[in-house]
């Protein structure tokens, strides 16, 4: 049976934000998952499937899942447990996660092993994610239980479309691919900022408060679609240089 047109365009942006994930060296081995929800109530998404290294991925390769079919777990192609438990109950849970990016990238993650670490406002990239991040410091093993799922939902409520999962890595939330995905890339440049200006020793130049504030916010008006077309000239350079992503 043919893909939808909307389940057919989530397929080519997904694939595509594998590829560049691997391209920016944001993956790891077969491990880590995106995915995006599909039906307008969140609980039918598409999944990378078990083994697919993330710069092979093509759009035909993504699982489509049923968040309310438990027996998906049982399937033949059944999705990677940890991926399930958290994926299926964020996009039911949480309106605004249509597109769900979990990666354990370098610079992020190092800033989530560090103690009672909190996001710096240190550049003007980092300014996007004013009071955008929440923080969970409560590492607990594999996402292996039912419940984490719901747990780690409620720490994402509100305006937070970036979780710092310690010891771990990061989850991004975000209403399309484009958007999720320039959020991922943007996280990880101002997290590798961070990490270098830390790495001198000297005293940091922090942003103040009400200015952190202002450059967020316009960041959120600023008057082009800048995410889109992010996301448009990457799919270009894919279309130019490995359109397979798109079959
Ligand atoms: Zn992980």
């Amino acid at each position: 049976m043919p893909f939808s047109i909307v389940e057919s365009q989530a397929r080519i942006d997904l694939a595509a934000a594998f590829r560049w994930a691997a391209r920016w060296d944001m993956h790891e081995s077969i491990a880590n998952h995106f995915s995006v929800a599909v039906s307008p109530d969140g609980r039918q998404f598409l999944l990378n499937p078990q083994g697919s290294h993330f710069s092979r991925i093509q759009a035909s390769d993504l699982l489509l899942l049923d968040s309310s079919n438990a027996a998906a777990q049982k399937a033949a192609n059944a999705p990677d447990p940890t991926a399930w438990h958290l994926h299926a109950v964020l996009h039911q849970q949480l309106p605004h996660a249509r597109c769900i990016l979990h990666t354990h990238m370098p610079y992020a993650t190092s800033l989530c092993c560090l103690q009672d670490f909190e996001f710096l406002m240190l550049d003007q990239n980092a300014c996007r994610f004013h009071q955008r991040i929440a923080y969970d410091r409560d590492y607990a093993g594999m996402a292996l239980d039912p419940s984490e799922g719901a747990r780690v939902a409620g720490l994402m409520q509100g305006s937070k479309n970036v979780l710092f999962m310690g010891n771990h890595g990061v989850l991004v939330v975000g209403p399309t691919v484009a958007q999720a995905l320039d959020t991922l890339y943007y996280l990880e440049k101002a997290a590798k900022l961070q990490v270098l200006a830390l790495s001198t020793g000297r005293p940091l130049a922090l942003i103040p408060e009400p200015l952190a504030a202002l450059a967020c916010a316009q960041w959120n008006d600023y008057p082009t679609a800048f995410s889109e077309l992010h996301f448009k000239a990457l799919k270009n350079i894919l279309d130019l240089e490995e359109m397979d992503y798109k079959k």
